[in-house]
């Protein structure tokens, strides 16, 4: 059996001490898949990538929730309606002056 070139692996489990293939390896760590040492136990690289797409995914969902929110409002202002209070005002500029002095200077 060759054994040379292999990364050397270190079971968390039974510390037994075995080579894997470092093509495996990287394709390991880029997939998370599980393997096992000698002994059968299973072990698995932590998903960075996977992780990653998680946080890209959550990032996304929330800036496509604040954009739909921002069309609402948007479409409510072009329509006359408050955005905040959903009523149509004749002068809505003045009600919002008024009324929400935050909103137009855009801190709420
Ligand atoms: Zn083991
Ligand atoms: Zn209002």
């Amino acid at each position: 059996m060759c054994n040379e070139n292999l990364t050397e692996m270190k079971c968390i489990k039974c510390a037994t001490k075995f080579g894997i293939d470092p093509i495996l390896n990287k394709n390991l760590l880029r997939s998370g898949r599980t393997f096992y040492c000698p002994n059968g136990h299973g072990q698995v690289y932590s998903k960075p990538i996977e992780k990653k797409v998680t946080e890209l995914e959550n990032k996304l969902n929330k800036k496509n929730r604040q954009l739909a929110k921002m069309s609402r409002e948007l479409s409510n202002l072009k329509s006359g309606t408050c955005p905040k209070c959903f009523k149509k005002f004749v002068n809505l500029q003045k009600h919002i002056t008024n009324k929400h002095p935050k909103y137009s200077k855009g801190v709420a």
